[in-house]
């Protein structure tokens, strides 16, 4: 068994600094639990929103939903989602959620990631009580019996996983709602995390011409790296009316066969409804956390006969799409290239800073060192 004492980055109030904590590593495992240690734990947005006190989660917590780390100890033999049974020292990956598959979302209406008793790792587990360890901000991470674990093939690098991190489950869900069709035009808004996942998958389900507004200008580039056919940066073009005129010149005068929101500024939605052409499909990502209301125009979803799409968090088989798709298109969306900052756990009030002005790729924090 591991050490007695594992550190952890606890959030104890909104907007105050996170501090270095220590807890109890349990020494013996429930039958199914899983104890980790952690190798990596992304940064995402939603941390600093979580920070900003924009979800009233339960505190003390340990925040941290995108970990990679290590099986150090199991309660029995476990075996990961996909049927494989787990070892000792086996890297591993797994889902934010808990779900508990006796609700009437998790039973009848097959939505479990509005399970009625959802708990998130890293969201809504406070670190109070034991097992104490229920984020990826900490050397070790204990993950529940019925944790949707992945066993992750050597050949697939860690920072691939956390580069990609919620943004690609989060993407791979949205069009699981919103479907796409080969050869549509797409605008993304937002150049950020989500952004950058969502235009990867349009890219690789064939849509096209993809445009991404956003900025600053960095994200811009990984964007066309990533195989965006056109970058408006919102930093340069300011006006949203420039920007609209932009997107119908690139569409035959009409807009966009498909919007996808992902900003996280409840103010984009507006300006991403007058994006689509009549008849579009709009998709909301980039409000997982609540920012508030804003101004719309309802008349738009009328005249334009619009669809519009909501998709919250992920379930269990987007991972397993995800890791298949980091595994297998490495080259053309090379995700371990956004991890580009790397801070200590007692830096954790850094990373978070620097995620809230954009600059960062990936921000990720390293317990272990
Ligand atoms: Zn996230
Ligand atoms: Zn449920």
């Amino acid at each position: 068994m591991p050490s007695a004492i594992a550190q952890a980055a606890v959030m104890s109030a909104f907007r105050e600094p996170i501090r270095v904590q220590d807890f109890p590593v349990p020494t013996e495992l429930a039958l199914g639990d899983v104890l980790v240690r952690v190798e990596m734990a992304g940064m995402c947005g939603t941390d600093v929103h979580l920070h900003q006190g924009e979800l009233k989660v339960p505190l003390p917590l340990i925040m941290g939903h995108e970990t990679v780390g290590r099986v150090a100890a199991m309660g029995g033999a476990v075996n990961d989602w996909l049927g494989r049974p787990l070892t000792v020292g086996q890297r591993v990956t797994w889902t934010v959620g808990l779900t508990c598959g006796q609700c009437r979302y998790c039973r009848v209406y097959r939505l479990p990631s509005r399970c009625l008793n959802r708990r998130a790792y890293g969201v809504n587990l406070p670190c109070d009580k034991s097992p104490h360890l229920l984020g990826g901000y900490a050397q070790f991470h204990h993950l529940r019996a019925g944790t949707a674990i992945f066993a992750m093939p050597d050949y697939l690098r860690t920072e691939s996983v956390v580069g990609a991190g919620c943004a690609l489950v989060t993407a791979i869900h949205g069009y699981e709602r919103m479907p796409l069709r080969r050869g549509e035009s797409l605008v993304v808004q937002g150049a950020g995390p989500v952004g950058l996942a969502a235009l990867a998958v349009a890219k690789d389900a064939g849509c096209g011409p993809i445009v991404v507004i956003g900025g600053p200008a960095d994200r811009l580039e990984r964007c066309v790296r990533f195989g965006a056919d056109v970058t408006i940066d919102i930093g340069a073009m300011r006006e949203p009316e420039a920007r609209l005129k932009r997107v119908r010149d690139l569409t035959e005068g009409l807009g966009a066969d498909v919007v996808v929101e992902c900003v996280g500024q409840p103010a984009a939605v507006a300006e991403g409804w007058e994006l689509c052409r009549d008849g579009g499909r709009y998709l909301v990502l980039g409000q997982y956390c609540d920012a508030g209301p804003t101004m719309l125009n309802p008349h738009l979803i009328v005249r334009k006969e619009l669809s519009i799409f909501g998709s919250y968090g992920s379930e269990p088989q987007h991972w397993a799409a995800s890791l298949e798709f980091l595994r297998t298109k490495a080259e053309q969306f090379p995700f371990h290239e956004c991890v580009t900052h790397r801070f200590r756990l007692d830096q954790v009030n850094e990373a978070l800073q620097a995620v809230a002005r954009w600059q960062t790729g990936k921000a990720v924090i390293l317990p272990n060192g």
